[in-house]
């Protein structure tokens, strides 16, 4: 029987593509470290990683597989700087820290590919990233966004493309124009969960699946974790659950909402397919974000956020198909092998949250749909912290995230309620 994740609907392409996915045990028993970290995602696996490798004694807890939460099952877009663009950075908090973030971000890309490249994690990668306008009224904003990203944050890899360009790169007619991202890429991203546990368990990080948290305790300057078989008693914790945490926290969980995302995989198109010749990953202005590449084996991988409701893995494949259809009329009609979804963790602002939420007890998360490339840096920047360098997380923990309005009973409805106007703001 192939397997599925648990906690996300669907079965992946990457599961099927990524070679073989070791297994880990469950924690039995109890157990004393210096970090115990929660979730084995690229941030959890991440930070265990480099804690490890520092010579740091810590154990890593995941409540079902490495992967199985976003980490395993998202777009593999890359993007550049933060999720929101750097001049929207500089409105708010100045053009200093706003270039700080940038090239802490741009940091966090060379980080990805650098520890890729040194540990030989074959990630697929590949490079270019599209990003269009679905609307007329957009266009001039990513022409002046090329031109500031190279006048004023040094980074000249960003070029603006008029309406025929864009139609020839994308394959379709449907957007007005937009940029082209030479200096970024899209990766298999399960392939780098798979990596990253391997070297995180050579360098001696204590590596446990199947192994929910279900209580965190910080007393006395100790932190114990439970588990159904044992616990963890640490100096520090790191909770790094993000988007699947349900009531484990519950600071984290008034400030990072799950929302559910969609990709579904076609057959091969084949080599004369006009469909992103260029094989860019293409990235769309609407607010409920469509997002779609070719795969190395020459696939549509589209993704979308619009599917609200799906009981079934096979509602994906005919929202994904109607979706593709709009784009590419030609490909009305393709057959989609693979229909699957995760949960993005979002915040208010749309940045990340970090946050000591309890004494020796920090949570990150919340990359809302940019954390490939964060998240894996985040779990350096954690363990820079631990070594006692905070600066750099600093500046994402002074992004001062609020918390979603309407308490744990109306958070969600509020936040169905908003996306389904924005989905229709998308339209009009
Ligand atoms: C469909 C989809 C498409 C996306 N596309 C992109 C993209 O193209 N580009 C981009 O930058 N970002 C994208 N993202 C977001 C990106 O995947 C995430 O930001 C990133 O993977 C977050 O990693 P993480 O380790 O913080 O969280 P996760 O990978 O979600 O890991 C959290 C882990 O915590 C575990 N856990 C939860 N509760 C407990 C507990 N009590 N005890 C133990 N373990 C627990 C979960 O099982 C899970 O494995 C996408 C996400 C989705 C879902």
């Amino acid at each position: 029987m192939p397997y599925q994740s648990p906690i996300s609907p669907g079965r992946s392409w990457y599961e099927d593509t990524a070679g073989p996915r070791p297994e880990y045990p469950a924690l039995d028993g109890d157990r004393t470290c210096d970090v115990v970290i929660i979730g084995g995602g690229f941030t959890g696996l991440s930070a265990a990683t480099h804690l490890a490798k520092a010579g740091t004694n810590v154990v890593l807890i995941e409540a079902y597989r490495f992967g199985d939460g976003a980490s395993g099952r998202n777009g593999g877009q890359l993007g550049t700087g933060q999720r929101a663009w750097a001049e929207e950075l500089e409105a708010e908090y100045g053009f200093s820290r706003a270039k700080a973030l940038f090239d802490l971000a741009e940091e966090a890309k060379t980080h990805l590919l650098e520890f890729t490249a040194a540990n030989q994690i074959d990630i697929d990668y590949m490079p270019g990233q599209l990003s269009v306008a679905h609307k007329p009224r957009y266009v001039d904003d990513y022409k002046a966004h090329a031109e500031t990203m190279a006048s004023r944050f040094s980074y000249p890899h960003i070029s603006f493309m008029d309406a025929k360009e864009t139609a020839e790169r994308l394959g379709s007619t449907a957007y007005f124009g937009g940029t082209r991202d030479t200096g970024t890429g899209h990766i298999h991203p399960m392939k780098l969960v798979i990596g990253t546990a391997r070297v995180a368990a050579q360098a001696g990080a204590q590596l446990f699946e199947g192994t929910p948290s279900t209580g965190i305790i910080s007393n006395g300057g100790k932190v114990k974790v439970s588990t159904p078989r044992g616990t963890v008693t640490a100096q520090k914790c790191l909770i790094a659950v993000n988007a699947y945490g349900g009531t484990l926290e519950p600071v984290s969980a008034a400030h990072i909402m799950p929302i559910g995302s969609f990709i579904g995989a076609t057959v091969p198109l084949g080599a004369d397919s006009d469909v992103l010749p260029g094989g860019e990953a293409v990235d769309d202005s609407r607010f409920v974000v469509r997002y779609f590449r070719r795969s190395k084996d020459g696939r549509l991988l589209f993704g979308g956020r619009e599917v609200y409701g799906v009981n079934d893995p096979k509602d994906i494949h005919i929202h994904i198909r109607r979706q593709i259809a709009e784009l590419y009329p030609a490909l009305r009609d393709v057959e989609i092998t693979h229909g699957w979804g995760g949960y993005v963790g979002i915040t208010v602002p749309r940045k990340p949250f970090v946050r000591e939420v309890m004494p020796n007890v920090i949570s990150a998360g919340g990359y809302s749909g940019h954390g490939v490339m964060l998240s894996n840096f985040f779990g350096k920047l954690y363990a820079e912290t631990v070594a006692g360098n905070r600066d750099r997380l600093k500046l994402i923990e002074d992004l001062k995230i609020p918390q979603f309005p309407g308490g744990r009973r109306f958070r969600t409805p509020l936040l169905f309620l908003a996306l389904n106007w924005f989905a229709l703001r998308d339209r009009i």
